[in-house]
Formats: structure tokens, C-alpha cells, sequence
């Protein structure tokens, strides 16, 4: 039995590993990943739509600047990421194309505390700086 062990350590020495060290080592991810939703504000009407949809309620509507240089303010989705399953659904309802899907889906978004999780508006629109991954993508 030790000696059986001790061959397949043997063999797997030589072997490439298997696992990555992470965060060092990023995870390629599939075109068809769903991470972190990004917001364009220009195109959202504020119709709440998404939220109604989201089978999760994790999406609230709520009042947010239009832009990061205005102090106008219109009504934008807010995303609990805390409680999103990255389904998608909100994407796909969305009149307007205004919410789409990126890769980002650790760095940024890891965190201890359940309230750190909520995503405003302006973190959706990447109007605040969340940790850039290697691509650049936010
Ligand atoms: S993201 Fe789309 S569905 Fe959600 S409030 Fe804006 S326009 Fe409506
Ligand atoms: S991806 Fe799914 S669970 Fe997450 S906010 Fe959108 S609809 Fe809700």
C-alpha cells in the first residue's frame, strides 16, 4: 500500500499541477461568463423593470446623479450582489440594453461585510473605481 503511494507521488511529480495559486493566477473565463452587471446610465429609463424581473430581489430603484459631473438625479437600479445569482435575466429584460455582463467576478466584489456588497448605481456605471482585473474590464 506505501509502496502504491509512494508511485503515484512519484508519478505525479513531473506532471504539471492541476490548480492555480489564486489571486496570483487568474481563471480564464468562458465568453459566456455572467459576472458583475455594468450599468450604462444613459441608456436606463429607470422603469424598474429589471428589478421586477429579478427572481432574487436583489435589484432596488433608486435615485442616483445621472453622471458623476452632474447633481441632476434620475432613478437607477441597484444591485445586491450579496443576493444575485448572476442569472442574467435582468440583462436579458431590459428594454433598453442598458445593463450588460462582465467577467469581473472576484476581485472588487469579495468582501467580509454583506453591506459592502451593495452596488449603487454609480459602481454599476463604474462611476467609482472597483479593483481592475489584468484585462482592464471593470
Ligand atoms: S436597467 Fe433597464 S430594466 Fe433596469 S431600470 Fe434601467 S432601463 Fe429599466
Ligand atoms: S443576474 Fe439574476 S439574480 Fe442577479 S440581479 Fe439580475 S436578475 Fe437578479
Amino acid at each position: 500500500m506505501v509502496l502504491k503511494n509512494l508511485l503515484v507521488s512519484v508519478r505525479n511529480f513531473y506532471k504539471s499541477p492541476v490548480t492555480r495559486i489564486y489571486p496570483e493566477h487568474d481563471t480564464e473565463m468562458s465568453d459566456r461568463f455572467k459576472g458583475l452587471q455594468k450599468l450604462d446610465k444613459e441608456a436606463c429609463i429607470g422603469c424598474g423593470i429589471c428589478a421586477n424581473t429579478c427572481p432574487n430581489e436583489a435589484i432596488r430603484v433608486v435615485r442616483a446623479r445621472i453622471n458623476k459631473d452632474s447633481k441632476k438625479q434620475r432613478w437607477f437600479p441597484e444591485i445586491d450582489i450579496g443576493h444575485c445569482m448572476f442569472c442574467g435575466l435582468c440583462i436579458d429584460q431590459c428594454p433598453k440594453e442598458a445593463l450588460s455582463s462582465t467577467k469581473v467576478c472576484a476581485k472588487g466584489i469579495v468582501t467580509w461585510q454583506h453591506e459592502d456588497l451593495l452596488c449603487t448605481p454609480d459602481i454599476l456605471a463604474r462611476e467609482v473605481v472597483i479593483v481592475e482585473d489584468e484585462e482592464g474590464e471593470q
